[in-house]
């Protein structure tokens, strides 16, 4: 039986990575975009050239209604989700004097609201079914902090309760709940940081480059597997040795 996949901000750097990985382990996966996403086409044509035929389901995760209309469309498409990756993220960086309350919110929203907003429509029938993965994208900023992040390393942390609180909830009905927390990783949203600042970042990785999504993705591929079923609550820090946790 194939295992049906979720894996939302799947169109980013880190997430067309997960999606791969999550295929090559013999998933249906099903890829999250914003509505209206106007690289959509193009993504799924790209995917397709390099053999993978991902399904796609448009939904805002920061926004309740949209997130749960996503579910049930997901649902409906493509049977009941086995497995979730919670992976679209913003930053929004500014120092907590100069941030705007937009900036709050927006983050808070994208990458702490959405784990409530998405999983709580698909962790009961996880549940009912007694088989289920859920892994969250977090960061190490959010087990560190960051000086311009304090609403991004806030949701991060927050996603960390978050998921070591929903893995005791759902623990004895066979779902694990998971971290990943990555250090940099070369993609959009490290590009647009200033390179001096990325630079001086990474000359403190022990591991001495960026992180590549593949990295990500083959920790969040292993957190899904049969073979990580005892392991729950859990981060696992892809970050090169820059904090080790
Ligand atoms: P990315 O390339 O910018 O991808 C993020 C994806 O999330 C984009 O496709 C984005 O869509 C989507 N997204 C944003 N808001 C959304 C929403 N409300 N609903 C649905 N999708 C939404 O960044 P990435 O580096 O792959 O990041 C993936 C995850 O890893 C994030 O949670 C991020 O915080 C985390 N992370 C990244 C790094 C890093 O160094 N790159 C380090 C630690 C943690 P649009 O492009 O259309 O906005």
């Amino acid at each position: 039986m194939k295992r049906i996949a979720l894996v939302t901000g799947a169109l980013g750097g880190i997430g067309t990575a997960i999606c791969q990985a999550l295929a090559g382990d013999g998933m249906t996966v099903v890829a999250n975009c914003l509505p209206g996403d106007p690289g959509k086409d193009a993504w799924l044509a790209a995917q397709r050239a390099v053999g993978h035929d991902f399904g796609i389901v448009e939904g805002d995760v920061a926004d309740d209604a949209s997130a749960g209309a996503m579910a049930s469309a997901v649902t409906a498409r493509y049977g009941a989700v086995d497995v979730l990756v919670n992976n679209a993220g913003i930053t929004r960086d500014r120092s907590l004097a100069r941030m705007d309350p937009d900036a709050w919110h927006a983050v808070i929203a994208t990458n702490l609201g959405s784990l409530y907003n998405v999983t709580r429509h698909l962790v009961p029938a996880m549940a009912d079914r007694g088989w289920g993965r859920i892994v969250n994208i977090a960061s190490v900023n959010g087990v560190r902090g960051q000086a311009g992040q304090t609403n991004y390393a806030a949701a991060k942390a927050g996603c960390l309760g978050f998921t070591k609180s929903l893995a005791q909830e759902v623990a004895p009905r066979g779902v694990t709940v998971n971290a990943v927390a990555p250090g940099y990783i070369a993609t959009a949203m490290t590009a647009a940081m200033r390179t001096d600042v990325l630079q001086t970042l990474l000359d403190d990785v022990p591991v001495r480059r960026a992180g590549r999504p593949e990295d990500v993705a083959a920790a969040v591929a292993f957190l899904c597997s049969a073979a990580a079923g005892y392991i729950t609550g859990s981060t696992l820090h892809v970050n090169g040795g820059l904090h080790m946790a």
